[in-house]
């Protein structure tokens, strides 16, 4: 067992505050990495906070971990000491269910577990995030990172980017397709940037009406606010695809109609409260109204691949850690360009 310098919420009120976490020693297929850089994902805020109601506390959040191996077990063939890695949302699973055998560990029949506030596979110990100084992490659940790309930048792509580049892969967005990409955050941003280098031609739609300049930059082509009465009535019929990644409740019917014959509304976003959904935007049109969680491990070093090869990163706003409870608040506001990572060095 080693010590590792973590910042914890020690319940849903307080402020996130430093705290001293166990780490195991690293066993025969694990390894141990020193953690760079961590991005911080609107999920750590809905878990710091228990928005979500499962909440075990204390709680160190991150699933965005970019580090440096520092340690391997006897068994690990995939990573030396001194390797750049990430370790994105799981950090185990069953392993020999039909989703394992997959590669969906994230769509695990007996229960993954999460990078936090997750159990164990061995049911002993909830998981701690990457708010923290290191992680032992078994093999099969690290990624490799190419040294080519800025690693700050490159954090979020172990949620953000994977969240958006899985559905976006699995529904086989192209070229000829129309993607509108609901909420212009740490996903969104990266849903345009991954939608327009798979040929998509992307809108917007936002309530930010100072996002639309980013949004053009980003790839998008069109920008939409949707505190705009006649938005959606101009865009009814549109879209061959929806990829929704608001945070908050909203309603879903309204974003239904925009869908073409057959279309597919894809939601990534993870709102506490749930929204009703009416029969008639998807009777009235062969629509579809689907989810999507992270992705596989295998296809998350397919992502990894395809950022580096496509130079494709996040745009982040790089902090030290004892600006995280400032960082959420600016999330919550919508205040973030467009995602905050964490430099463990100021750990
Ligand atoms: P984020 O950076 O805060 O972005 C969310 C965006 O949603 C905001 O920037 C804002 O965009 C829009 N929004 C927020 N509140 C809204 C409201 N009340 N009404 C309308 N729009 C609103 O968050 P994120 O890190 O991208 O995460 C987004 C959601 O995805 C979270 O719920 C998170 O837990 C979830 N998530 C899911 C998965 C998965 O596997 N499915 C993985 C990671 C995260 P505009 O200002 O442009 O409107
Ligand atoms: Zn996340």
């Amino acid at each position: 067992m080693t010590l590792a310098k973590a910042y914890a919420a020690q319940s849903a009120e307080k402020p996130l505050a430093p705290f001293t976490i166990e780490r195991r020693e690293p066993g025969a297929e694990d390894v141990e990495i020193k953690i760079l850089y961590c991005g911080v994902c609107h999920s750590d805020i809905h878990t710091a906070r228990n928005e979500w109601g499962f909440t075990v506390y204390p709680s160190v959040p991150g699933h965005e971990i970019v580090g440096k191996v520092t340690r391997v077990g006897n068994n690990v063939s995939k990573f030396k000491v001194g390797d750049t890695v990430g370790v994105g949302c799981f950090v185990d699973s069953c392993m020999h269910c039909a989703n394992c055998e997959a590669d969906l560990e994230q769509y695990c029949e007996n229960g993954h577990t999460q990078t936090y506030n997750s159990l164990s596979q061995d049911k002993s110990y909830t998981t701690l995030g990457g708010y923290s100084s290191h992680i032992v992490v078994t093999q099969h659940f690290v990624l490799s990172v190419s040294d080519k790309l800025p690693l700050e930048k490159v954090a979020p792509l172990l949620c953000a980017g994977i969240t958006t580049y899985s559905p976006l892969r699995h529904w086989g967005v192209k070229a000829g397709h129309k993607l509108a990409v609901v909420g212009l955050g740490g996903l969104g941003h990266m849903a345009v940037k991954l939608g327009a280098s798979m040929g998509a031609e992307v809108t917007v739609l936002s309530r930010s009406a100072g996002k639309a300049k980013d949004a053009a930059e980003l790839g998008a082509k069109h920008f939409k606010l949707t505190t705009d009465k006649d938005t959606m009535a101009e865009l009814a019929n549109s879209f061959d695809f929806i990829l929704d990644t608001v945070s908050a409740q909203h309603d879903y019917n309204e974003y239904l109609s925009l869908l073409k014959t057959d279309g597919v509304m894809i939601v990534v976003g993870a709102p506490p409260q749930p929204t009703p959904v009416s029969a008639f935007p998807l009777i009235l049109g062969r629509r579809s109204l689907v989810g999507s969680l992270v992705g596989g491990l295998k296809e998350t070093q397919e992502m990894l691949d395809y950022c580096a090869e496509h130079n494709i990163t996040s745009d982040v706003e790089v902090i030290n850690i004892n600006q995280i409870n400032e960082a959420y608040e600016r999330t919550l506001a919508g205040d973030v360009h467009y995602r905050f990572v964490i430099d463990m060095a100021t750990l």
